[in-house]
């Protein structure tokens, strides 16, 4: 399976390198997390129901 990479929900930057996970709130939206905003603790916004993380 080829890896195109994920946009990170935080930075907006295509990775290929990230985790993905349901929102914790709603868990209808993906969220995608780069390496980098992991390590940084950037925070991410759910596009369905505005949860703010991590
Ligand atoms: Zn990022
Ligand atoms: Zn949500």
């Amino acid at each position: 399976m080829p890896n195109i990479g994920k946009i990170c929900t935080s930075c907006g930057k295509l990775t290929d390198n990230y985790a993905i996970f349901k929102c914790p709130d709603c868990g209808k939206i993906d969220i995608v997390r780069c390496d980098q905003c992991r390590l940084d603790h950037v925070k991410y916004v759910c596009v369905e129901c505005k949860f703010e993380g991590p």
